[in-house]
């Protein structure tokens, strides 16, 4: 894995904390692991998880799991554990061996729940599902115990081993711990740990009909494992105390810590598996892969490198306090790499032809390019030139404003690489379009400089009409019109309707019919462009990756 996320001097209270039980002797090494749930496609937001916990563990020189959290069959498909294994992977870590399931501990952990119930800490209770949110009071009123809270422990230990058994349908039993009713944490009264779902699970199959909560199941699996430090979102910090009872209550094998950090959350997006999958299911996007959404598929889709995806994870520090990060913020680092890495190549958008008149008919000359001029090593290219060239629509104006500078009438400006063009006439169709430009060349210009020292004001891309490769190409806007989505009324109603604009008259350099899929480039003026898998070898699909304005760096400009 790259360096760039690996600063030796970058610390955060959790890094503190463990530093702390390395050197004290508490832990020999350190031990995390990155624990999803395969209900849905990874987002920005787990990136800071997964390089959190990945990376505390590289720099500390121990070990990160990845565990899936599968203990809903019924929201949970095979589709989703193997993207999951492919984007941490994509962002560049690796787990080895260490490849977990919660379904692996299922066995254990019944085993655990029949010894809570025998020390008397467990009990099965028959009220349902809304009895139970009915005894369970509220913030400011304790709850009320259950008629079944002190039923026999071997009356428990019959029916939890029928509930397994098959006996009962779904919703009638459940087992819960035996705490304390009147807590003032929620989580502490009487929490589920067990409920009855005829289910076929992914892994398991049929093998189970009663399904472990998250909370009797993290812990523990945790304490199987050998985690050190178990790292969390902030919304599991009033789950702690529960997460200590259990280990406290069990013969587990080790006592991991449970460390709470801020969410991440972005600016004009939505972080959420829940809304993500609605996106997806009602057609908002064309799919989790959809380039706009804010998933780890998606962005990669889009053309965002993995060490920016790092590094924009890293910035954003680990906290205390939740806050949103601006997207622009994501950008700049992805531009930042982009910037290094990414070829320089010729693309038209929405072209507007030229024909230079005094350059001869048939003749074709190759022009040297340079692939990228942060990137000596890179070295150069040819590129077709010739009598007939397009270049970009909005390049020409002819009545241009005084800060327009570009191609007009009589005006003269370079075509990067070739030659000075000035423009003599403008050819127009029936309804008054402009469809074509009739331009002369200088010949003494060869290679974009005059002898005589004349600089245009203006340096134009293009492309020559013969050799052009047609193209598809997709540009992109925020998927919402607001920073915040949703936080007035519904987040759909946020949907930005101009996040897509599809251009089908896109000519690009031929060189471009080689560059592979997933492969980004920048076009020069225009923007970083991604091959999409939709390519077909006559006709490559691009997608905008971003533009080349730099708005996060304005920012950080007027901020100094
Ligand atoms: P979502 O809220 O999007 O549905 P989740 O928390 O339910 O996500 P999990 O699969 O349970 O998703 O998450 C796996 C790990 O990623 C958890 O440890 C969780 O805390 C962490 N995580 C999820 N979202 C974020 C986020 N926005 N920022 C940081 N960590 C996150
Ligand atoms: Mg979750």
């Amino acid at each position: 894995m790259s360096d760039e996320t690996a600063a030796p001097d970058r610390t955060d209270f959790i890094r503190e904390i463990i530093a702390k039980d390395l050197k004290s002797g508490k832990h020999a090494s350190v031990v995390t692991r990155f624990p999803p749930e395969p209900n849905g496609y990874l987002h920005i937001g787990h990136t800071k998880s997964i390089c959190l916990n990945f990376g505390v563990a590289q720099e500390f020189g121990g070990r990160c799991h990845l565990r899936f959290d599968d203990t809903n069959p019924t929201k949970e498909e095979q589709e989703y554990i193997e993207a999951i294994e492919r984007d941490v992977r994509w962002l560049g870590f690796d787990w080895g061996e260490h490849l977990y399931h919660a379904s692996d501990y299922f066995e254990q952990l019944y085993e655990w729940a029949m010894h809570l119930i025998e020390t008397g800490k467990a009990y099965v209770d028959d009220l349902s599902a809304d009895e139970i949110r009915e005894h369970r009071g509220t913030l400011t009123e304790p709850g009320k115990n259950s008629p079944w809270r002190e039923r026999p422990a071997e009356e428990s230990r019959d029916l939890f081993a029928r509930m397994r058994q098959g006996e009962f349908p779904d919703g009638t039993r459940v087992l819960r711990a035996k705490i304390d009713m009147a807590s003032g944490n929620i989580n502490m009264r009487d929490p589920v740990l067990y409920r009855i779902l005829h289910a076929t699970h992914p892994r398991t199959g049929d093998a189970w009909c009663v399904y472990p909560t998250y909370d009797f199941t993290h812990g523990q699996s945790d304490a199987i494992e050998g985690i050190t430090h178990s790292l969390c979102t902030l919304e599991f910090e009033d789950h702690r105390p529960l997460y200590d009872w259990f280990l406290e209550n069990l013969p587990v094998p080790a006592r991991p810590r449970q460390i709470e950090f801020a969410r991440l959350n972005i600016s004009y997006t939505v972080l959420s598996k829940r809304r993500l999958l609605q996106l997806v299911r009602d057609g908002h996007v064309r799919g989790w892969d959809d380039p706009r959404m804010p998933t780890i598929s998606g962005i990669r889709r889009r053309g965002y490198p993995p060490a920016a995806v790092r590094d924009f994870a890293v910035k954003h520090g680990v906290a205390k306090r939740d806050g949103v990060m601006e997207v622009a913020m994501l950008e700049h680092s992805v531009r930042t790499v982009l910037n290094l890495e990414a070829p320089r190549r010729f693309a038209v958008l929405r072209p507007l032809k030229v024909v230079i008149e005094n350059y001869p008919e048939g003749q074709v000359e190759e022009v040297g390019a340079v692939n990228n001029p942060e990137d000596p090593g890179a070295g150069t290219r040819k590129v077709e030139f010739s009598r007939e060239l397009y270049i970009e629509r909005e390049d020409f104006m002819e009545d241009p404003p005084k800060k327009f500078f570009r191609l007009a009438p009589g005006r003269e400006v370079r075509l990067r690489y070739a030659y000075f063009i000035t423009c003599r006439e403008v050819v127009k169709d029936e309804r008054g379009e402009i469809v074509e430009l009739r331009c002369t060349y200088d010949p003494a210009t060869k290679g974009g400089d005059a002898p005589d020292g004349r600089r245009p004001k203006a340096t134009l891309h293009w492309v020559s009409a013969a050799h052009a490769l047609p193209a598809e190409v997709r540009l992109y806007e925020h998927l919402f019109t607001r920073p915040d989505p949703g936080a007035e009324g519904d987040f759909i109603d946020d949907l930005n309707p101009q996040s897509l604009e599809v251009l089908e008259g896109g000519l690009l350099e031929p060189a471009l019919a080689a560059a592979p899929v997933g492969g980004v480039v920048q076009f020069e003026r225009l923007g970083y462009f991604c091959k999409d898998p939709d390519s077909t070898p006559e006709r490559p699909a691009f997608n905008r990756t971003c533009t080349l304005r730099d708005t996060w760096a304005k920012i950080q400009a007027r901020g100094r």
